[in-house]
């Protein structure tokens, strides 16, 4: 079977599903593989590069999903590319499927399958297929770059001849995938680090990154929003009231702060408010990564950059992975290989959809002709 990878066609979309490393991993499972001409180039892979390791180049989009058994793609499918399946084909990217259901109905009515690559369960099993995460650990790095980008002075304190620095406060709301990887990167450059959660089970892993753990005056407790699964739930009036207070007494203090709060199936929470904008400094810097739904601070313009009559800058940018292109292309690819490793037991070239598999069942959404979406929980955690 061949597996192709088409350019993405979003606006301003960089990566892409298929490097040429990965490639050469899905040809050891017996595939032939295929990109459209120019599929890497934003990402940093050349059409040669792709040549030299196998892959065979196709003009067009068309003749890419024509040719594909199975097409590798990163963003949710347009109208027009998934008018482009058929029944003996598979489809692999992300999809979007609770909000995507004309996606869901075009796919069924085509017969296609279906894998959403943000439904793989997130068991110890998956990791590895997990691209929810290594795009959220790409975004909470580049979200501390783009805030230093933004911000006037070093992170780490100095001493020097030419006076003393002090290190820059920075305070991360939100300690799930991206939130850790955001409190390593503000550690590691040296700036003081206070971070929260609502779940008070990371306040270990937390302090472990050196960074300290925002408790609040809220019963003897840190929390009530914490929800089974390791998710988090909406807040009581009284705790989000003692969060806000919280966040009120930092907002004069802290130079950076970085919002990763979500709530599964929900807008994001509202946790930095106007005043609390208005309390900061000019020159610090906000960066909400929840922007994608609905922001956690109220000023946030969705990909936008603004900067506040107190010269505050908001960034709401929702492309940070893909401002990583490369990076963020390698990791993708990575976990499509791997979703392709566990989809080929024989390792012949030949595409085996296992509904029996946790893994398997739990990212697909359609097949044969079925919307198989919502799927049932894993059998095992
Ligand atoms: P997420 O993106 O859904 O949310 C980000 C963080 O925001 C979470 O830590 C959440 O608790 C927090 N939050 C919600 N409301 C808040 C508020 N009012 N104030 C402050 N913080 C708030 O989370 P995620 O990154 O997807 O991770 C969620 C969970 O999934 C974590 O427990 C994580 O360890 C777990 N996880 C498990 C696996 C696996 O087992 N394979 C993989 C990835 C993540």
């Amino acid at each position: 079977m061949k597996i192709g990878t088409p350019k993405e066609i979003y606006e301003g979309e960089a990566r892409v599903a298929m490097t040429p490393d990965s490639a050469l991993q899905l040809q050891k499972l017996g595939y032939d593989c295929a990109i459209e001409t120019g599929a890497g180039a934003a990402a940093g892979f050349s059409d040669a590069a792709y040549e030299a390791a196998g892959v065979e180049i196709v003009k067009t989009a068309a003749a890419l999903w024509k040719e594909a058994d199975i097409i590798a793609k990163v963003r949710q499918p347009s109208e027009t590319e998934l008018k482009r399946l058929s029944g003996d084909k598979t489809l692999i990217s992300f999809f979007n499927p609770g909000g995507n259901a004309e996606g869901l109905e075009l796919a069924k009515a085509k017969g296609a399958s279906v894998i959403a690559m943000e439904m793989v369960p997130r068991i110890s099993r998956a990791q590895k297929m997990d691209a929810l995460s290594s795009m959220a650990n790409i975004a909470g790095y580049r979200a501390v770059i783009e805030a230093g980008n933004n911000f006037g002075r070093f992170f780490t304190g100095q001493i020097t001849a030419a006076g003393k620095v002090p290190p820059a406060k920075v305070l991360v709301v939100g300690a799930g995938v991206a939130g850790l990887a955001a409190i390593g990167t503000s550690t590691s450059l040296g700036a003081v680090t206070y971070a929260f959660d609502v779940r008070p089970e990371v306040a270990e892993q937390v302090e472990s990154m050196g960074a300290e753990f925002v408790y609040l005056d809220f019963e003897e407790k840190q929390q009530d929003g914490a929800a089974t699964g390791g998710y988090a739930s909406v807040s009581s009036p009284e705790f989000h009231a003692a969060q806000l207070k919280k966040f009120r007494e930092l907002a004069p203090e802290v130079d950076i702060v970085i919002t990763t709060a979500l709530i599964p199936n929900r807008e994001a929470p509202e946790l930095w408010t106007e005043d609390m904008v208005q309390a900061m400094k000019p020159g610090s810097v906000i960066v909400d990564l929840a922007a994608e739904k609905g922001g956690n601070c109220k000023l946030t313009v969705k990909d936008e950059k603004i900067v506040t009559d107190n010269g505050v800058t908001i960034i709401g940018y929702t492309d940070f992975p893909s401002r990583m292109a490369t990076q963020a292309s390698t990791l993708y690819a990575t976990n499509i290989r791997h979703m392709m490793t566990d989809l080929t037991p024989e390792k012949d070239g030949q595409i085996v959809h296992n509904m029996e598999d946790d893994v398997i069942r739990g990212a697909t959404v359609t097949h044969e002709g079925e919307i198989t979406f919502p799927p049932p929980p894993p059998k095992v955690q």
